[in-house]
């Protein structure tokens, strides 16, 4: 798997989802008792688009229309471990530097450290 995209997904890729979605529910519904190899590839392909597609709504980085895609702070700093792959942030965390501090600072009371070295 590759980064995260930088653009992140837009309405128009939930459009496009919901499009190959309804696609391949048009496709599976008229397909014959023994459909052929062809009809098969055609729904193949169209559910492995939807597929992609619904893969990368996910990576949404930009709901807020800022740069750290933060609903609180658009524009607020990004964090700088976001999407550093010697030191991944945890799962849950976002790019806004404000919020990943509090969630820093929150992760820090209730669990021992798991770091090593501070
Ligand atoms: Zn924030």
């Amino acid at each position: 798997m590759g980064a995260p995209t930088l653009r992140g997904m837009s309405y128009a890729d939930l459009r496009e989802l919901q499009t190959a979605l309804t696609l391949a529910a048009d496709l599976a519904s008229g397909l014959q008792q023994a459909p052929s190899r062809q009809d098969a590839d055609r729904l193949v392909d169209v559910l492995r688009h939807a597929l992609t597609t619904a893969g990368s709504l996910g990576s949404e980085p930009d709901p807020a229309g800022g740069p750290t895609g933060c609903a609180a702070h658009p524009h607020g700093a990004v964090d700088p471990l976001y999407g550093d792959p010697e030191d991944p942030l945890p799962p849950g965390y976002g790019k806004c530097l404000l919020c990943n501090d509090r969630r820093r600072r929150a992760d820090a009371r209730p669990h021992p450290p798991l770091r090593r070295s501070a």
